[in-house]
């Protein structure tokens, strides 16, 4: 006999059951959202005190001890090892949101598009306005006579800011290492003299008091980027910072690295990609990019790119540096030489002075991003 009903002659009972349960189980979800959204917005608060506190976001013991307890009290059908992976979820969740309130609370980050820190050396040379500044100069000051060629060539060419480098952090103690105070003093007569702005590299924060009588503008290298003692003295000098990526920092730590600066009371710092170390050796580094967008959505500092350390070679230097101008940078920095077959350091990237002019003739076909 057909139920009337049911013409298939099946039963529909479980059909009704499953709907039952999966409307018990919908309900449930939205318990669950619900208690997941109000347990994050406690977890936020304890992470905006911690925030206050300048404690770590991450507390494992803490963590711990809550598997534990929920472990304990468990009574299935869950495993404890499904409980624990659940619950690690939320916590990695809840760290994650906390971690990102925490970033977003920097000064260095951008609060809107439209924020950008604009640096003005006492010339009037804008960095970070929108202008393309290249910083150019020889790797280390070697001589009066040699800086003053290079520093004629980039009063010539319309150039404002040049290297007078002093102190090098060469890779062997047995290289060069730079003309220390001679060289700043030769570096500010011959800056002097062509009406150029000088900056120069900072190795240790002793060295504040003697190289603030030198220098325009101070310069972190890649391997102090992460000398907090030495970030947070220059958080109390005049001039503005250049701080520069390490090769083996990501984009986030340089931001870190930038905040210790300006939280210390200089908001005049500058970033500059270098290039990082990658398996890649037909280039002393790899230069990233990408970095240069990514910092310019995330932080209101100009951004410059080095296209000399970041390749090693001259060869591709005026394609690299139409890149950084069209990757929406601040500006390039380049090392120039008179002579850069005899250059103390760094001779296989410096360019020659018609090498630079070339270069500097091929970027100003290129418009400003
Ligand atoms: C430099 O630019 O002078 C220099 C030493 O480069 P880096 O610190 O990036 O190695
Ligand atoms: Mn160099």
């Amino acid at each position: 006999m057909v139920d009337s009903d049911n013409p298939n002659g099946h039963n529909n009972k479980p059909q009704s059951q499953i709907y039952a349960l999966r409307q018990q189980i919908d309900d449930i979800n939205m318990q669950l959202l619900k208690l997941l959204n109000q347990r994050a917005e406690i977890a936020a608060e304890v992470g905006r005190i911690k925030s206050g506190m300048a404690t770590s976001q991450y507390d494992p013991e803490r963590e711990g001890d809550m598997l534990e307890v929920l472990q304990q009290a468990n009574q299935g059908p869950f495993s404890n090892e499904t409980i624990g992976a659940l619950f690690k979820e939320i916590f990695s969740a809840t760290l994650a949101m906390n971690s990102e309130k925490a970033r977003s609370a920097l000064l260095v980050e951008r609060s809107d598009e439209h924020q950008r820190t604009v640096i003005t050396l006492p010339d009037g040379t804008k960095i970070g306005d929108g202008s393309f500044q290249i910083i150019s100069g020889p790797c280390a000051v070697e001589s009066f006579e040699q800086l003053d060629e290079v520093a004629a060539a980039l009063a010539k060419n319309g150039m404002s800011i040049m290297r007078g480098m002093a102190y090098k952090p060469r890779t062997s103690p047995y290289h060069f290492q730079g003309l220390g105070e001679e060289g700043l003093k030769i570096g500010r007569r011959v800056a002097n003299k062509h009406g150029l702005m000088m900056v120069s590299e900072i190795l240790d924060m002793s060295q504040i008091p003697l190289m603030s009588q030198y220098v325009d503008l101070f310069w972190v290298g890649a391997r102090n980027m992460q000398n907090s003692f030495l970030l947070r003295a220059l958080g109390n000098v005049r001039q503005p910072v250049i701080l520069k990526r390490s090769f083996g920092a990501t984009i986030e730590e340089l931001l870190y690295a930038a905040e210790y600066i300006v939280s210390s009371g200089n908001p005049n710092v500058i970033l500059m990609e270098r290039g990082i170390r990658t398996f890649e050796n037909w280039t002393r580094n790899t230069l990233d990019i990408s970095a240069v967008p990514l910092l310019k959505q995330e932080t209101h500092l100009p951004v410059i790119v080095d296209i000399s350390h970041s390749a090693g070679r001259r060869d591709i230097a005026n394609t690299l540096a139409k890149v950084a101008k069209a990757s929406g940078a601040d500006g390039l920095m380049v090392e120039v030489h008179p002579n850069p077959a005899v250059a103390m350091s760094d001779a296989k990237q410096q360019l020659s002075i018609p090498e630079f002019e070339s270069m500097l003739a091929e970027i100003d076909m290129l418009p400003q991003v």
